[in-house]
């Protein structure tokens, strides 16, 4: 506020000869001021108007933002009902997602009976062949598996009704992979 200050001196020096002048300098730096105060709360309201433009687009955007997680969280629930609904029986709970091997896949896999006088299978009969699944020892006519890829030998319903729900071996978790042929 600079125009102000140096024109109240010049003010009081008045009475002097050229009044005209000395109008023009009283004048000039007052509406200066006053041009400048103007400007100044122009800038404020500008600013203030700004402010409030964008505080009113943050509160939109929040809206919208809530608009869209509702309905968004409606459609998730409808879909979730329509599934529920789509499900023949509602009483049996929907079966697991298939994560392991297709049956189809499962039943390529070699099977094989072991001999009631094969014990590990590797020729040592000193202990009897045991089922990692289900700890239990192989007996006549049993079907077995040995998967391709690690060689470990089960029950073939024990080790089917695993593969249906994960494609890994039980005991190493080796991925199975099923013999192209
Ligand atoms: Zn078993
Ligand atoms: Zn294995």
């Amino acid at each position: 506020m600079a125009p102000p200050a140096a024109g109240r001196p010049s003010a009081s020096a008045a009475p002097e000869p050229p009044l005209r002048e000395a109008a023009k300098r009283r004048r000039a730096p007052a509406c200066a001021g006053a041009g400048a105060r103007i400007l100044s709360l122009g800038v404020r309201g500008a600013v203030m108007v700004a402010a409030l433009v964008l505080f009113l687009l943050f509160a939109a955007a929040a809206v919208i933002l809530m608009l869209a997680l509702l309905v968004a969280a409606r459609g998730f629930r409808q879909q979730g009902r329509r599934r529920h609904r789509a499900s023949p029986d509602s009483s049996t709970p929907p079966p697991p997602p298939a994560v392991g091997l297709p049956s189809a896949k499962i039943r390529l896999l070699p099977s094989f009976v072991p001999c009631p006088c094969d014990g590990g299978g590797d020729g040592s009969s000193s202990s009897p062949r045991i089922c990692p699944v289900c700890l239990d020892a192989a007996r006549a006519g049993e079907r077995w598996r040995a998967l391709p890829a690690c060689g470990h030998a089960f029950h073939a319903a024990c080790v089917d009704r695993w593969l249906l729900l994960s494609p890994g071996c039980p005991v190493c978790r080796a991925t199975v992979s099923v013999p192209v042929s």
